[in-house]
């Protein structure tokens, strides 16, 4: 397979997440002001992927406001968003108050990514207002202002990713930071990102991680959805290094962080979402095909970990 024909497919995936996002939003799903400032083509999505986006978009977002939450009384907080596309997140945090002027925001993704993003975000002013500020520095193929910064880079180069978040981004190796990696691992050979784990569990003191996945499939509907993304020319090869959730999680406590949890999107769904939102969104659009719908949330997981040195945190903070 050609490299470069790999890359262009890989970066796809962000267009293709964004058009889901986006006919999720315009659906009723969830509430996001911002992410038709992204979308050119307005394509549609079964109900099937409509429901899917909103559960994951709900699961990560939940996460990452229970740790500004429960890290508030401690200072400035730092989130790191991997192979971050065009996700809004920031403006949804901004926009919610869940981040502060003294927070620190930063995206990373593909230099082609991260500059189609900065013209973007330049042409709308009520993005500048939500992010605090009217000047922006151009660095490293995005942009800069107080507390965002998008930067171009491949993650597969770990000495660039750290030179960028230690010596451009300055960040601090104490203060609360939380990563968050979405549907972008599985793009990348395991042992690049497990380089990635390591590096976060090693260079900072108090360190929590969001990592949403596809899973190994073992069966003929995993094997299927597999193999239509791959024909799209992205080579999945990655999922059979950590085959199971158990492995999953056994790979973040190798790389440092003792508090591991993890579970399948459709426990998420079953266990976790509320049912008056279960019932809001199952209104939203007729769901006939109730086993594959099992099988497509069966097919993804979201871990949670942590690791904090010192104890400065009680268990009843954490849980
Ligand atoms: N995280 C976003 C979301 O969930 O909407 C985007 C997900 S998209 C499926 C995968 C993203 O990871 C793409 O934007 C792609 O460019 C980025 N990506 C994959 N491998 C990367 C690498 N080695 N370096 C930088 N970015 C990468």
């Amino acid at each position: 397979v050609n490299w470069e024909t790999q890359r262009q497919a890989v970066q796809l995936t962000n267009l293709d997440a964004t058009i889901s996002k986006y006919c999720a939003v315009s659906k009723g799903y969830y509430s996001d002001p911002y992410i038709h400032l992204f979308v050119s083509t307005k394509e549609k999505r079964q109900p099937l992927i409509n429901r899917g986006t909103h559960a994951r978009v709900q699961a990560v977002q939940r996460l990452v406001e229970r740790f500004l939450q429960f890290t508030t009384p401690y200072g400035k907080r730092q989130i790191i968003n991997l192979g971050s596309g065009f996700d809004t997140l920031v403006f949804r945090l901004r926009e919610k108050e869940f981040l502060g002027q003294d927070d620190v925001f930063v995206e990373l993704d593909f230099p082609e990514i991260t500059r189609t993003k900065r013209q973007i975000i330049q042409q709308h002013p009520s993005l500048h207002s939500l992010l605090g500020t009217t000047s922006f520095q151009k660095v490293h193929d995005g942009l800069s202002c107080g507390i965002y910064s998008l930067i171009g880079v491949n993650l597969e180069q770990i000495e660039r990713v750290s030179y960028l978040l230690e010596k451009v981004c300055q960040l601090s190796p104490d203060s609360p930071t939380l990563v968050i990696s979405e549907c972008v691992f599985t793009y990348m050979e395991p042992q690049n990102a497990d380089q990635i784990i390591q590096y976060f569990s090693s260079t900072f003191s108090f360190i929590s991680f969001i990592l949403f996945e596809l899973t190994f499939p073992t069966d003929p509907f995993g094997r299927q959805m597999v193999k239509n993304i791959e024909q799209r020319g992205c080579s999945l090869a990655s999922l059979s290094a950590y085959p199971t959730l158990k492995a999953q999680k056994e790979r973040f406590i190798q790389y440092g962080y003792p508090k591991v949890d993890i579970m399948s999107m459709y426990s998420f769904y079953e266990d976790v979402l509320d049912s008056e939102e279960k019932q809001r969104i199952e209104r939203l659009e007729l769901l006939d095909e109730l086993e594959e719908w099992r099988l497509l949330m069966q097919h993804y997981f979201l871990l949670y970990c942590l690791k904090v040195n010192n104890n400065t945190l009680k268990d009843s903070e954490v849980n």
